[in-house]
């Protein structure tokens, strides 16, 4: 147990100013607009936090944080109006949450000793002014911490992953239903039915872009009851579960992205990212820090209650049986063909296009904002996801309804929200200022895309 070291997060600055091996870290701390990952990268490599503190971290030691805490205990609250100041906190708190599960995962695996810092063991240790560690609430040596470390390590040394054989075939069975599909349409089926096979799907995909991710999984803007209800008719085309279930894996994701409470963490591949995550019983962390995710306005949607309550039969009549009717009306198409073509191939190629923006664009690309993350600014899976590849940017800026700073570059969501708005339809279009944009390049930016190419069309985070 010697091997694990705390540190005492209100009095992170004194102890890092004491600390020789991170210098740095120590203005990172106690700088108000100081950003999570930075000092979050190099804590981890060489030392641990207490986790059970972790929410000290925001309420001592980082200013802004503490503010936000509490005045907002949850988040994030529909009544919760962001402003300015908030939506930089908003993304702080998202990121030292991230910063604790990171702590959390990493304290039970951390092995080696450290240096320059006193020896510590068990949790709730604090450090005086200088730099010294004395007992907090439980003791150092206390047998009962020993205990939840080593009951942590073996529940995550035990953890293997479970194959879902069902999932499996039933994904072999789609794909090899998309080339079947493919050689029907270089072989029998009408142009018309492979047009409208790919106009159907762009507005599947549409409908989780503009939908599922972008209206309920992040509030990046509101939108009045037909244009929910048209994005939930959308959505179940690309039958990517029901909107409270997506959404709920997607707020899990941004959370603790990159740890094992990821739902399609990267660490554990590009395949698993991709779609092997849907092929295996999830991680115990996922449920396990899922629940502390809040969905209750989500619920507090009936269109989203109503989508939950009739999926299926939802998606048997949007992604099946109309895809496959209408080129059998219009076209005069077969049953056959347009089933495989307008209805399943069309399917699983959206699949794999939304999929890549869990793999590919956590893979591939530049990190103009945010280098410390995975998350990548990619212009194929801009291309195919309408817009969702700028991830980079997504990921340090959630809240921005265009995913990008960009404009309409590669981004077909952005058009049909402006589109939106301009119909009264969507209103309350969330967006990051340039100067926020190039303050985080220049923070944590990898160098690239250093001139920013257009200004927001709307005001900075609206107040309704
Ligand atoms: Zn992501
Ligand atoms: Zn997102």
């Amino acid at each position: 147990m010697s091997d694990y070291r705390l540190l005492a997060p209100e009095t992170c600055k004194k102890l890092f100013d004491s600390d020789s091996l991170l210098p740095t870290t120590a203005k990172n701390c106690s700088t108000p607009d100081s950003l999570f990952p930075i000092p979050a990268k190099k804590l981890l490599d060489s030392r641990l936090l207490v986790p059970d503190s972790c929410k000290k971290i925001c309420s001592t030691s980082h200013t802004p944080c503490s503010r936000f805490l509490q005045k907002n205990a949850r988040l994030p609250s529909p009544r919760f109006r962001l402003h300015t100041s908030c939506c930089v906190l908003q993304q702080e708190y998202a990121n030292s949450n991230r910063f604790c599960h990171l702590i959390e995962s990493r304290d039970v695996t951390l092995k080696r000793p450290m240096r320059g810092v006193a020896r510590l063991r068990g949790f709730g240790v604090k450090a005086n002014k200088d730099g010294n560690f004395n007992s907090g609430k439980m003791a150092p040596d206390s047998k009962v911490n020993e205990e939840t470390v080593e009951h942590k390590e073996s529940k995550e040394t035990e953890y293997k992953t479970k194959i879902v054989w069902f999932n499996v075939l039933l994904f072999v069975y789609l794909h090899a239903s998309f080339c079947y599909g493919i050689y029907l349409a270089l072989t029998s089926a009408s142009w018309k039915t492979c047009v409208f096979a790919y106009i159907y799907g762009n507005l599947g995909g549409l409908g989780i872009t503009a939908g599922s991710h972008r209206l309920w999984s992040h509030r990046s803007y509101k939108a009045k009851w037909p244009m929910r209800a048209l994005l939930c008719a959308f959505a179940s085309i690309a039958a990517q579960n029901d909107i409270y279930e997506w959404c709920r894996d997607h707020r899990v994701h941004h959370k603790f992205t990159e740890t094992s409470a990821d739902p399609h963490n990267i660490k554990r591949g590009f395949f698993f990212a991709h779609m092997g995550w849907l092929m295996c019983k999830k991680h115990p962390d996922v449920s396990k820090k899922g629940k502390n995710v809040y969905l209750e306005d989500l619920w507090a949607d009936p269109i989203v209650r109503f989508h939950r309550r009739f999926y299926i039969p939802m998606v048997l009549f949007f992604c099946f049986y109309l895809p496959t009717m209408i080129p059998v009306w219009c076209f005069n198409e077969s049953v056959w063909n347009s089933f495989f073509i307008a209805g399943l191939t069309r399917y699983c190629f959206s699949l794999n296009m939304t999929w890549l923006v869990n793999s590919a664009a956590h893979k591939y690309g530049d990190q103009p904002y945010d280098k410390y993350i995975e998350a990548r600014e990619n212009a194929v899976v801009a291309f195919f996801g309408h817009g969702e590849g700028w991830h980079n940017y997504h990921h340090v800026f959630p809240w921005d309804y265009s995913t990008s700073e960009l404009g309409y570059t590669l981004n077909l969501t952005k058009i049909l929200i402006d589109f939106m708005a301009l119909i009264g339809q969507a209103y309350d279009l969330k967006t990051a200022h340039p100067e926020m944009i190039k303050n985080r390049k220049l923070k944590t930016g990898d160098g690239t895309r250093m001139k920013s190419v257009e200004h927001p069309e709307h005001e900075l985070c609206i107040q309704s």
